[in-house]
Formats: C-alpha cells, sequence, structure tokens
C-alpha cells in the first residue's frame, strides 16, 4: 500500500483512540533499519509510524553531505517506495525538532511537502513534531500555533510538546532540568487545547509524565501515568469528551507494561521507540562479530572469511532482530491485527 495520506492517518489514530492502542513510532536511520519496521508492522498486520530525527536524517544523507532536510527526505522517498509492497498502513513522521532547527529542517520539510503537492504527489511526510519544551510555555505554544498553520494548510499533523522529557536523545541532553519540569500540568495540556484547537489543523501532544530518553534500570524512571489522566480530565470536563487530546509516549524504554497500558486508557495513540529497537538491531551484531573474530579480521597475514565480513551477513541479522522488537512493540502497544488497511483504502 502507498504511504497514508490524511484521511487514512486521521482514521488510523481516530481507531487507535477509539480501541486503546497506540501506534508504535519507531526511528529510522537507513534503509536496513526501515525495512525492519515495515517487515515488522506487516508480520504484526499492524499500521504503525515510521520517524525520522534530525541527527538520523543527517545521517542518512552521507559523511560528506550532511544535510538533514536531504537525508529526511531519502529516506522518506525510500519509505514511499517501499511501503507499496506491504499491506498496511504506514504513516511518515519527524521526530523532535528544537526551535533552533525549524528554520533548517521543519520548514524546508513542509515546503517539500506544499512542492510535491502543487505536482500532485503525496506529502513527503504526514507529521512533524515541533518540540518547543525549552521554551517559555506561552513562547512554545506561540511557534506551535504558527506551525500548526503552516501544517494544516499542507494536510499535514503537527505534534507539540510541554514539560521535558528527561535524559539524553539525539544530541539533546536535559539532564540538568529540574524534577518538576519532567511532570506537565493540567494547565499546560488546557493551555495547549485551547490555544491550537481553534486552528482546525491535527496536532497531537507529548505531554510529559515522568518520561526519560534514554534507559534506565528498572525503578529509575517514574512514570506518573495519572498526570494524563488528570490533563485530559481538565479538558474533557470544560469542552466535552470530543475534546480529548491525541497523546504521544515518549521516553518509555524500561517502563513497566502495566504503566505502557495505563497510558493508552488516557489517549496514548503513538509511542516513540528507539533505544530499545537501537539494541536489539546492535545485539546480533556484536555476536556476530565475536563468534567469527577472525573471520571478519585479518589476523596474522591471513586473509578472513569474505561471507563474514561481508555487511550483509551482520545486517540480515540486525534487520530480522530490529523487526522483533518492533513486533513486541506492536503487541506492547495492542495494535497487532488491527491494521485498517482494508477499510482505509476506500477514503
Ligand atoms: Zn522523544
Amino acid at each position: 500500500m502507498p504511504i497514508a495520506n490524511y484521511s487514512q492517518y486521521c482514521q488510523m489514530l481516530d481507531a487507535a483512540k477509539r480501541g486503546r492502542y497506540a501506534y508504535p513510532a519507531i526511528n529510522v536511520t537507513s534503509i536496513t533499519t526501515l525495512n525492519a519496521c515495515l517487515k515488522a508492522f506487516a508480520d504484526a498486520k499492524s499500521d504503525g509510524i515510521i520517524q525520522v530525527s534530525t541527527g538520523g536524517a543527517e545521517f542518512a544523507s552521507g559523511l560528506a553531505v550532511k544535510d538533514m532536510v536531504l537525508g529526511a527526505q531519502v529516506l522518506a522517498e525510500a519509505a514511499h517506495t517501499l511501503a507499496a509492497r506491504y499491506n498496511v498502513m504506514i504513516a511518515l513522521h519527524t521526530d523532535h525538532c528544537h526551535p533552533a532547527k525549524v528554520d533548517s529542517f521543519l520548514k524546508p520539510l513542509i515546503a517539500l511537502t506544499a512542492k510535491r503537492r502543487a505536482q500532485g504527489l503525496p506529502n513527503l511526510f504526514n507529521s512533524h513534531m515541533f518540540d518547543g519544551s525549552e521554551l517559555a510555555l506561552q513562547e512554545n505554544l506561540k511557534v506551535s500555533r504558527e506551525l500548526l498553520e503552516l501544517c494544516a494548510a499542507n494536510q499535514i499533523i503537527l505534534e507539540v510538546e510541554t514539560g521535558v522529557v528527561g535524559g539524553e536523545e539525539d544530541g539533546h541532553d536535559t539532564s540538568n532540568v529540574g524534577k518538576e519540569k519532567l511532570y506537565t500540568t493540567p494547565e499546560d495540556m488546557l493551555g495547549v487545547y485551547e490555544t491550537l484547537n481553534p486552528i482546525g489543523g491535527r496536532f497531537m501532544l507529548a505531554a510529559t509524565f515522568g518520561n526519560v530518553h534514554g534507559v534506565y534500570k528498572p525503578g529509575n524512571v517514574k512514570l506518573k501515568p495519572s498526570i494524563l489522566h488528570d490533563g485530559q480530565e481538565a479538558i474533557t470536563s470544560k469542552y466535552g469528551k470530543d475534546a480529548a487530546l491525541d497523546l504521544v509516549f515518549h521516553g518509555g524504554s524500561g517502563s513497566e507494561l502495566s504503566e505502557i497500558h495505563e497510558t493508552l486508557d488516557y489517549g496514548v495513540i503513538k509511542m516513540n521507540v528507539d533505544t530499545d529497537t537501537q539494541y536489539a538491531f546492535t545485539r546480533p551484531i556484536v555476536d556476530h562479530v565475536m563468534k567469527n573474530y577472525d573471520g571478519v579480521l585479518k589476523i596474522d597475514s591471513e586473509v578472513g572469511n569474505k561471507k563474514v565480513y561481508d555487511p550483509r551477513s551482520y545486517l540480515k541479522k540486525a534487520e530480522d532482530a530490529m523487526a522483533k522488537r518492533v513486533i513486541q512493540a506492536c503487541d506492547d502497544l495492542k495494535s497487532s491485527g488491527k491494521s485498517i488497511s482494508a477499510t482505509a483504502l476506500a477514503a
């Protein structure tokens, strides 16, 4: 199937919210990791979200070019081409874009979609994230509003963030941020709704509830999913049931399954997964190298073993292991077996 269009993506999100499940949003940085996701979603009969970070996009453009817009474009175009061979719905998204990169990443990507639309081509990406959490809330909402207007004009969904996700990801380190900042308040969520809802474009909110990027030993991440419940309550008691926000769960590696499931009841419809799939990808490569030490290396004037130093020999294992981890994410988020592809095609 082709990459989801706007209407199909909205149907995906609506179905998840109604059915109390969420889509894994998996970060990719290469064709191999992209293929792992496509295979996994198809095997799980789950629709899904594939996303690219600014750093991942820069990496994908090559060490000599280092152009994050070009890299994002290349990965998205590859996804458009490859997804056509699978029978599930895939949406393309870009991950955290901090204010400093709006002009050099987000806006050029929206402009590429606008250009494609003018030519009758599908959007390059279905959704983008603006992460203004380092700004004061009012400033964050001001920029979010401007970007949502731009996105809405091009049928792009915008993900915004309030509060701060702890830890380090993609070179962005928030370990020194005060603990209270790690928890979004009901007032913050109400502010997001009241600022963005009148614009008419669809948006999602990464509301933080103690989440931390990266992985920590069990017990170190103090999640308070009830924060999401309280925020939704503040909105729906004032504006009615349908006003409940589409929520995104970041920094969930190492979370208890019961905590993940609890968030699904509070409107989480997208959960970012990166650290766990990074590890799943690398794990078999380490195994391969250690078991084939004298084959991957040319030791003592020997010639090594081409069969084991051919990058495909270990990247196939990596792709397979990552795909298995993505299937687990679909199972954990209850999206397995629920692809709407059969009915959404008519849209
Ligand atoms: Zn994140």
